[in-house]
Formats: structure tokens, sequence, C-alpha cells
């Protein structure tokens, strides 16, 4: 485990999905996604302000509702949820498969005068980078969705599983793909990723694929291939993999309070 700063590795400065963008359908293909541009706008995109005022203290009351202090962040990405959880006093450790996206986590957090604890590791193979077990483990702004084979599902949260204590909990979200198969894509972006003149919308949907494109104002546009996860489907993996219980809110309001909400937030507890 690693609590440096991680290493600056610079992928090329644009994606590439080849002649058949919509056919790039593969695990692997996420760190190839997350170029270095896409990842310096990715904090434009997100609007922290925003996001911070539509989230509220969600995920701390949960986390503090179970007495739950120390937390892995799998997905960390720029370093939002780290850096929250950080200021609020939870023992954070910061994990993710890009390391360009670590990076940028640590310089926002050496910004806010936080010391983030890094660690490059996949999901995949989890536990060969980070040692020891967590009260909590946070997987958040449809991370899980980059996973597009089934066995890497299962795979992932079977890693999350044993990296947590023998009472731990899993947080979980993604997008309400049931809305966007089911009735096209008719969500208000009220809650993530969205500035003011950012625009993320799906260029492309079928059952096994959901391409985004997400534009910005510089007239710049970049693209994320991600599995559309039905929310029962990801419950189901969630028992399968060994979670007791699981509670599963539509964009922080309790089941069935919000009708069509654009994110499903899943707390799976161990016991
Ligand atoms: N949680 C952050 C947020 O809400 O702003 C980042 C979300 S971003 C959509 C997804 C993150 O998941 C990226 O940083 C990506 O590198 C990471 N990721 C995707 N697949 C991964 C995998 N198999 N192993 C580790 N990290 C992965």
């Amino acid at each position: 485990m690693t609590e440096t700063e991680p290493t600056v590795f610079a992928p090329d400065e644009k994606q590439d999905y080849g002649d058949d963008p919509v056919a790039v359908r593969s695990t692997d293909h996420y760190t190839n996604e997350y170029v270095r541009g896409f990842v310096s706008k990715w904090d434009e995109l997100i609007d922290w302000e925003a996001r911070a005022k539509s989230e509220g203290r969600f995920f701390i009351d949960v986390l503090k509702a179970r007495g739950k202090h120390s937390v892995l962040d799998v997905a960390t990405g720029t370093g939002f949820h780290s850096i929250q959880l950080l200021k609020a006093g939870f023992d954070v450790t910061s994990a993710d498969g890009s390391a360009e996206m670590l990076s940028m986590a640590f310089q926002n957090a050496a910004d806010r005068g936080q010391v983030l604890k890094t660690v490059h590791a996949d999901w995949r193979w989890l536990n060969k980078d980070v040692h020891g077990k967590f009260d909590a483990i946070i997987c958040l702004g449809n991370s899980f969705t980059h996973l597009h084979e089934e066995n890497d599902r299962r795979r992932a949260l079977a890693e999350f599983y044993a990296a947590l204590k023998h009472d731990g909990i899993l947080i979980l979200d993604q997008r309400n793909y049931d809305a966007i198969l089911d009735d096209g894509f008719a969500t208000k972006h009220k809650y993530y990723y969205c500035g003011e003149q950012i625009s993320a919308e799906p260029e492309y949907v079928d059952d096994t694929l959901a391409r985004f494109k997400y534009s910005f104002p510089d007239g710049s546009e970049y693209h994320l291939n991600m599995f559309p996860i039905r929310k029962d489907y990801t419950r189901g993996l969630l028992r399968d993999v060994g979670f007791q219980q699981i509670h599963s809110y539509g964009d922080f309001q309790e089941e069935g309070e919000e009708k069509s909400p654009d994110f499903f937030i899943h707390v799976a507890e161990k016991e």
C-alpha cells in the first residue's frame, strides 16, 4: 500500500475506440477511456459544489448510523468522496485502477489540505494490492458499470466482500439503467456529473452497452462505454456474493419514494 503520491503516467490526450466504437465492450478498456484530457475535465464535469449540495450528508449519515470508521473508496476518481469523508473524520483509503485518476485525486486533496492514502488497484484482484479489512467500501459515481463481463462483476464483488470486516458494508451506486433501457433517456441530470454547461447523454444503448457522450463548453467530447446493469440484477449479484441485507435508495430517498430516480444507491450489509 502506498501512502505517497502515485506515479503519474500520461496516456494519450485522445480516446481511441477504433473504427467501431460500439463494438468496444471490454472491462480492460477503462484505463484507456480515462485519458488525460478527459480526467483534467472531470472535475469541471462533476461540479463539486453542486454535487456536495445534492448529496448532502447521505453517505456520512449511512456510515455513522452504522458506526463505521475505516472506509475504502474503490473508485476514487478525482477524489470527491474520499476528500469529503476525510474531512468528516473517517479513516479513508483511496483506490482506483487508473493512475491518472489517483494522481488527480491526490492533488485535489492536497489543494484542500488533506493527504490521501492511495492504492493503485484493479477491483478484480483488489486484495493483491489493498491490505487490511475495512468497515465500509464505497464504489460510487456509476463506476461498477465499467465491468462488461459478468465474471468480472462477480469477481470484483467477491474481492470487495473479502476486504470487509465481518460486519462490513458496501455502498455501491448505479444509474437507473432500467429507465434508460425501458423508457429511453429522460434523466434530468440533477445529481451527478453535470456542471451548468456540460451535457452527458447516452449516444447508443442496447442490452449490453450504454455509450455515453460527454460534451464540454470548449467543444471537446469524450465517451464512456458501460454495461447497463438493471437494479434487480445488481441486487441479485450482491446477494449471490454473500451480502445478507441490501437496501436500495432512489436518488437518496427511501425505495418507492422517488418514482423514476436517476440513480440507485445500494447499501449491502454482510450481517
Ligand atoms: N467515484 C468517482 C466519482 O464519483 O466521481 C469516480 C467515478 S468514475 C465514473 C469511475 C472510476 O472507476 C474511474 O476512476 C475508473 O478508473 C475506476 N474504475 C473503473 N473500472 C475499474 C476497475 N476494474 N478497477 C479499478 N478501478 C476502476
